[in-house]
């Protein structure tokens, strides 16, 4: 079975599409960790030099932590500012090629869960379930100003909706696989439902 997950960042997409995955028994791919991976290791290096460095990167799952080149960088890849830098390189053609390549690999070979921007329009078009998750950028913005602050208590509410009203621009705007939901997606406005009410929607279409 194959499942997709789509919508803006803050939308809750990771955490409920981790325990759908869990209640379901399948595997969990959460595909902006892959790019965020990415960001982090490219994040001094120079266009040029890109295509060189992804034939040689080792991107994977384990027990739920992502590894890059058999690190764990699943907490180094959740600050703001790779946040921000991931927005940006993830409109680069190379980069997406590369991770979707591996994203379409990961699918073909068991059940998943696999959540992002562009997995229902692009990375699984045959998913058995597609569904586009979404709250306004306001509830968005106070979901991940609550995650952050235990990080980073320097951010302001006000500071994090600015960014993310800019990632979403990025992730909407860009030409290759921008965040649009796939034309028979079923929409979860999650703005006025709590997280088991989420859960028990999306639930309710899967048999
Ligand atoms: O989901 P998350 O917020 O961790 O994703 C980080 C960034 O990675 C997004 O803002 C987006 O730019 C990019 N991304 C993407 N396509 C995906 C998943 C994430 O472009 N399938």
């Amino acid at each position: 079975m194959k499942i997709a997950i789509d919508g803006p960042a803050g939308s809750g997409k990771s955490t409920i599409a981790k325990d759908i995955a869990k209640r379901l028994n399948i595997i969990y791919v959460d595909t902006g960790a892959m790019y965020r991976a990415i960001t982090l290791k490219l994040l001094d290096k120079k266009e040029n030099e890109y295509e060189d460095i992804l034939k040689e990167t080792k991107i994977e799952f384990k027990d739920g932590n992502i590894y890059l080149d058999d690190v764990d960088v699943s907490n180094k890849i959740r600050t703001n500012e790779i946040s921000k830098k991931t927005s940006e390189l993830s409109k680069n053609p190379m980069i997406r090629k590369y991770l979707v390549a591996l994203q379409q690999d990961m699918a073909k070979k068991e059940s998943v869960v696999m959540e992002g921007r562009d997995i229902a329009s692009v990375v699984i078009p045959d998913a058995d379930y597609k569904f586009f998750l979404t709250a306004t950028p306001e509830e968005r913005a106070k979901r991940r100003f609550l995650q952050l602050k235990e990080k980073d208590n320097s951010l302001t509410y006000e500071e994090v909706l600015k960014d993310l009203k800019i990632r979403d621009k990025n992730d909407t705007s860009r030409e290759v696989s921008p965040l649009t939901k796939a034309e028979d997606a079923i929409v979860i406005d999650s703005t006025d439902l709590d997280y088991e009410e989420t859960i028990s929607k999306i639930l309710s279409y899967i048999k």
